[in-house]
């Protein structure tokens, strides 16, 4: 048995694992202290009270953090949305959980030793997450690349648009997550509203239909899939912004599949096409034909990633 803890921007989830990727126990609750102590305490509380009739069994615990991090030294160097900077992550969870196996990582690397070890498998792939942002890692040769200071695959700050580029998080113009992530596809959304009518009614009579309806990208795919042609043009440009940013990464790591994890992913039929239509035009000709596939880890990847760092040990 394996623990798995994955501390995200908005939740953090902590779970017992079988070796084979079964939830055997879950837990989970909001991140919302900015203080990694108490934030840490928190985490580890809830694990030890999820894995208390196993904790004899589990031969280690893998830590996906929100953030840059040094997996040889268990180390979180940079999470930029609470502000945490150089946090000895392992030997902190070492202390707290009284296990001597912790194994930390950033959250989309995790995701990929994930696909490798429980998912669709390979040795040279892009994972993706378009969810509230997008992030990136890259399988080379079956090694995941890193990168000389631990920021390699930041897939959501390439540069797609620079004719009528949007405003990113990171104060850029026109990166992928500014965009096209899940964030940036319902602000279009809702940015359309107010010009085209059409949109506007096939909205209202879906929120009164169904009072949950949200005005974001779930929303918005049930819109496409019902075949509204406004929500399917907003999806199709999303589309192309990830063809843009998937074929420099096809361009230079010449990988074999892309997984595509995240809410969002789960439209990978309205966003094909764009994809498609960009790779087409951008991507060496010998590279071009990678395949294009959601990740084969369901809505739990980052937690089965984070159970993998225990597993796989070379990567
Ligand atoms: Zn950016």
């Amino acid at each position: 048995m394996i623990g798995a803890i994955d501390i995200g921007g908005t939740k953090t989830m902590t779970a017992v694992l079988s070796d084979t990727g079964n939830i055997i126990e879950s837990r989970y609750f909001p991140t919302t202290s900015r203080d990694w102590r108490k934030h840490f305490q928190e985490t580890a509380d809830t694990f030890l009270d999820c894995a208390k009739p196993y904790l004899h069994e589990i031969s280690g615990v893998g830590i996906n953090v929100p953030g840059m991090a040094d997996s040889a030294r268990g180390l979180l160097i940079y999470a930029p949305h609470q502000n945490w900077k150089n946090i000895p992550v392992a030997d902190y969870f070492r202390n707290a959980l009284s296990i001597s196996k912790i194994k930390v990582e950033n959250d989309v690397n995790s995701c990929a030793i994930g696909e490798i070890v429980f998912g669709g498998g390979g040795t040279d792939f892009l994972w993706i997450t378009i969810s509230t942002g997008n992030g990136g890692a890259i399988v080379s040769n079956g090694k995941l690349i890193r990168g000389s200071t631990h920021c390699a695959g930041e897939f959501g700050h390439l540069k797609v648009e620079y004719t009528n580029p949007r405003i990113c998080s990171c104060g850029q113009l026109g990166c992928l997550e500014s965009q096209s992530s899940g964030t940036a596809i319902g602000q279009i959304y809702r940015e359309k509203l107010v010009q085209d009518s059409s949109l506007l009614a096939q909205t209202k009579q879906a929120e009164a239909k169904d009072p949950d309806f949200q005005r974001d990208a779930r929303g918005l795919s049930i819109l496409a899939e019902g075949g509204s042609e406004s929500a399917q043009e907003i999806f199709h440009t999303a589309g192309r912004y990830l063809g843009r940013a998937i074929s420099y990464g096809v361009n230079i790591a010449n990988p074999r599949r892309v997984y595509l994890g995240g809410g969002v992913a789960k439209s990978l039929l309205l966003l094909l096409p764009g994809i498609r239509e960009e790779l087409e035009k951008n991507a060496v000709p010998g590279a071009s034909e990678v395949e294009i596939m959601e990740t084969k880890l369901g809505y739990h990847a980052a937690l089965l990633g984070a159970g993998a760092l225990v597993l796989q040990e070379t990567i």
